[in-house]
């Protein structure tokens, strides 16, 4: 489709497709039916500076901005779900140190994740502290120049594998008594949990956190006392415009696989597309591709002229998701048994769809923020 794009967001959406057809879609079916993280994959997505897209380059970033990302991170996702959520949640842990953190904080911090030394995460989610983070209970206790941290930290994309975490904990009983730590890898009693077994984003590493007595410097709390719940949804309004994305990779892939497919495969005498129901299968998610596509350039753009984007962000992220899982459930209908069998593309997206209505913020959630953010009138 034609977004109007500078020259520059051109260069990058096509350079990073050339990546991704070249060096991930090959492998991508591998590394997701073994379970594998793609730790050589991600090493390139560093060495191309993919992972400091969003950070300045005083930091060691390439400043390239939000609607540049967003493009890239379509490209990736059209070749494996599972690699573009490494690199989202990289930036959901980039971001907040950029715009929250101290000069030492960012330096010691913000510019091993721009480089790609290392990727980072983000950890909010608890086992009864889900779309209600206000509720959270791991704690953080003053003692002298240091907290100490207690708790357990459900679903933590990258957390086997992240040099740098941003954990949110709670450090008075008040409502807003929350604030946000930068923790790094390997603090004593930080503990990697069970890795989730999941049903789809096979090659995304999901793992639970135990905090037992962790001992983290007060210098490295993120922002304020009680400013965590801020640094989380302010946040996770940027990272929905990756989920956006991601997704919108994905509906291009559905999209993709599902027209090359129908013209090759033959029934009744004809290429399936000419019957009109895979025809109009086709159409749909040819409809929901450039909606996607549309709405996730619209709510990056905004972001890019740093105009408030939060309304923008979770109408893209409920939209692209949501036609994600219907364009995937088309595509694979227009395989017939094929689509339904393993080692077929589209099996593997219609399974990697379906986590993105629930992560950072589910539908309902994002519901909830539109009708919020359409009563002010944002
Ligand atoms: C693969 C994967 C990766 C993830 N990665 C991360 C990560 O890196 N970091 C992190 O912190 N978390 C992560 N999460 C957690 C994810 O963000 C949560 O699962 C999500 O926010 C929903 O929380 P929950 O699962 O506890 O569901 P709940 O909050 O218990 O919700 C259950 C259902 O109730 C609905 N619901 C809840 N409240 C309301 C309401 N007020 N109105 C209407 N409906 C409501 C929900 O929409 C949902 O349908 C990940 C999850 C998965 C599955």
């Amino acid at each position: 489709m034609n977004l109007p794009l500078t020259d520059e967001q051109m260069m990058i959406r096509d350079m990073v497709h050339e990546f991704a057809h070249g060096e991930i879609e090959p492998y991508a079916q591998e590394y997701n039916t073994r379970g594998e993280y793609p730790a050589e994959i991600i090493k390139k997505l560093g060495s191309l500076g993919l992972f400091g897209m969003m950070v300045p380059e005083a930091y060691g970033g390439a400043a390239a901005g939000a609607v540049s990302y967003s493009l890239a991170l379509q490209e990736i996702a059209w070749a494996c779900a599972s690699v573009a959520v490494t690199l989202s949640v990289t930036n959901l842990c980039a971001e907040p140190i950029l715009q929250f953190g101290t000069e030492e904080q960012k330096h010691e911090f913000l510019v091993p994740l721009a480089s790609g030394e290392h990727v980072g995460a983000f950890a909010l989610t608890e086992p009864e502290a889900g779309s209600d983070p206000s509720s959270l209970k791991t704690s953080a206790v003053k003692k002298g120049s240091a907290y100490i941290l207690n708790g357990t930290k459900q679903f933590i994309t990258n957390g086997s594998f992240a040099g740098v975490f941003i954990l949110i904990a709670r450090t008075s009983a008040d409502k807003n008594g929350l604030s946000a730590f930068l923790i790094p890898a390997g603090t004593r009693g930080f503990h990697i949990g069970k890795e989730e077994k999941k049903m789809g984003l096979l090659a995304s590493n999901t793992v639970e956190i135990i905090l037992e007595d962790c001992e983290v410097p007060a210098r490295n709390m993120l922002g304020k006392p009680g400013m965590g719940l801020k640094v989380a949804l302010e946040a996770l309004d940027s990272g929905r415009i990756g989920i956006a994305s991601q997704a919108t990779g994905m509906i291009r892939a559905s999209l993709h696989e599902a027209v090359a497919y129908a013209s090759e495969r033959r029934q009744f005498g004809r290429a399936i597309i000419r019957h009109q129901s895979i025809g109009n299968m086709i159409a749909d998610i040819a409809v929901d591709c450039e909606a996607a596509q549309l709405l996730t350039w619209s709510a990056a753009s905004l972001k890019d002229r740093r105009v408030p984007f939060s309304r923008e962000a979770s109408i893209a992220k409920l939209f692209a998701t949501e036609a994600a899982n219907r364009s995937a459930y088309k595509a694979l209908q227009v395989f017939g048994g094929y689509g339904y069998i393993r080692d077929n593309k589209i099996e593997r997206i219609y399974r990697d769809a379906r986590v993105t209505t629930i992560y950072e913020g589910t539908s309902e959630v994002q519901r909830m923020v539109i009708a919020r953010e359409t009563e002010k009138g944002g």
